[in-house]
């Protein structure tokens, strides 16, 4: 087999992740990154963010004209250190805000506004081509597809449905457990008439996290990065 010419934006490697909520994706994203000397970048983080500074200003975040009218002074930054990861909306660190249910909620409303999804995108192939590391995984749901489709590495990171659920519910200590598989399910299925996150697009390879644990799905990660991604073309691949 020939090698792959890698595509990447300007001199980086980018190795794309799509997945559903509960799937792992972004604590397995994060030690890919570490793990490779990689910078990390979690894209959901933008729409979180956006959905945080929408209803700061009270915006009904159902309704794409609110939305519009309040990402126009929408001054975001993210850390692509996956040791010192940091959310910004102007001065204000939200990494914790953005996490909570309300705006987790409300997410899925500025997401659908192509418009912003347009934005957000430049934004990321931006972030990208100027992060100092010789590659960047990239999580999200249109990764693969929209975002970075020529990326040398593409993965949908799946589980199980009531597995992705437990997970959630594992990570929101004190929250009722039947209700955050509601949301989550009800959020997935809100997505997915944006973006088809949940089936594998030509030349995507499935990594599906159900019977594996943590270390398990960051490994096998690493073995599809390897068989696409020689070692001596990125950082090391120790362990
Ligand atoms: O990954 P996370 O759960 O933080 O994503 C939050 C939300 O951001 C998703 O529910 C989805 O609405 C949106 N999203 C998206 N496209 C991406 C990443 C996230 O639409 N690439």
């Amino acid at each position: 087999m020939t090698s792959p010419t890698l595509t990447p934006i300007e001199d980086t490697t980018v190795i794309a992740i799509d997945g559903p909520a509960g799937s792992g994706k972004s604590s397995v994203s994060k030690q890919v990154a570490r793990r490779l000397g990689f910078g990390y970048l979690d894209t959901g983080a933008a729409y979180r963010a956006l959905a945080w500074h929408a209803l700061a200003h009270g915006a009904d975040t159902s309704d794409s004209t609110a939305v519009l009218d309040v990402a126009g002074d929408f001054d975001y930054a993210i850390s692509l250190d996956p040791d010192h990861y940091w959310v910004r909306v102007g001065a204000t660190d939200v990494t914790e805000a953005i996490r909570e249910p309300r705006v987790t909620d409300a997410v899925s409303g500025v997401a659908r506004v192509p418009a912003v999804r347009r934005s957000v995108n430049a934004l990321f192939r931006t972030l990208v081509a100027e992060s100092d590391r010789p590659g960047v995984v990239v999580e999200g749901r249109d990764i693969t597809t929209v975002v970075t489709p020529d990326a040398p590495v593409r993965i949908l990171l799946t589980a199980d449905p009531a597995v992705r659920a437990a997970r959630r519910s594992a990570e929101l200590t004190g929250h009722d457990a039947g209700a955050v598989a509601d949301a989550l399910h009800r959020r997935d299925a809100q997505d997915s008439t944006v973006v088809d996150f949940l089936t594998a697009a030509p030349g995507v390879q499935v990594v599906d996290s159900s019977d594996l644990d943590f270390d398990q799905t960051v490994d096998a990660v690493l073995d599809v990065v390897r068989t696409v991604v020689p070692p001596q073309t990125g950082a090391p691949h120790g362990r």
